[in-house]
């Protein structure tokens, strides 16, 4: 019987002006971006927790302490190939990922198969196998009004040869 396991992940990050918005391991042109210590991915911090969730392996800041000067200007995109090589070791290989983005003030749309992409590959699966959405929460919360950007994402994971 296969034994899938599902994770679960979720990261929100504030935008300041005239900072680079990178969702996904894609920069998008926008007004606000974030003021973090890595790229300040949302996307990629919440699928690498999920990952972690999965595997049941700790999270996001367990493997990359934000006070780790190597993270200083570090690319998520890295952390989540870094991770998917994590999950190899521990035994199971990824069935898929769901993902969503919420901001209201940036369109996202325009750039949702790049971030598939970029991700995919960082995991080493099929673009058919990573799903990313983008909400505007309908202009409400901070994320609805643009000072914030959060992301949530699940995933699930089976034994290899399962
Ligand atoms: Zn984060």
């Amino acid at each position: 019987m296969t034994r899938g396991r599902c994770g679960l992940g979720h990261d929100v990050h504030r935008l300041f002006p005239d900072c680079p918005l990178v969702l996904g391991g894609v920069t998008i042109p926008a007004a606000v971006g974030f003021d973090t210590h890595s790229d300040g991915d949302v996307l990629c911090h919440a699928l690498i927790d999920a990952l972690a969730g999965a595997i049941a392996d700790g999270d996001l800041g367990t493997h990359f302490p934000e006070d780790d000067p190597a993270a200083e200007n570090a690319r998520s995109l890295d952390f989540v190939r870094e991770f998917s090589a994590q999950v190899a070791r521990a035994g199971f290989d990824i069935a898929n990922v769901d993902a969503f983005v919420v901001l209201g003030t940036v369109k996202l749309r325009p750039y949702i198969d790049e971030m598939r992409s970029n991700v995919a590959g960082a995991l080493g699966v099929d673009i058919a196998q990573v799903s990313i959405k983008a909400r505007s929460n309908d202009g409400l919360g901070p994320e609805g009004e643009g000072t914030a950007c959060a992301a949530w994402a699940s995933v699930l994971v089976y034994p290899r040869g399962g």
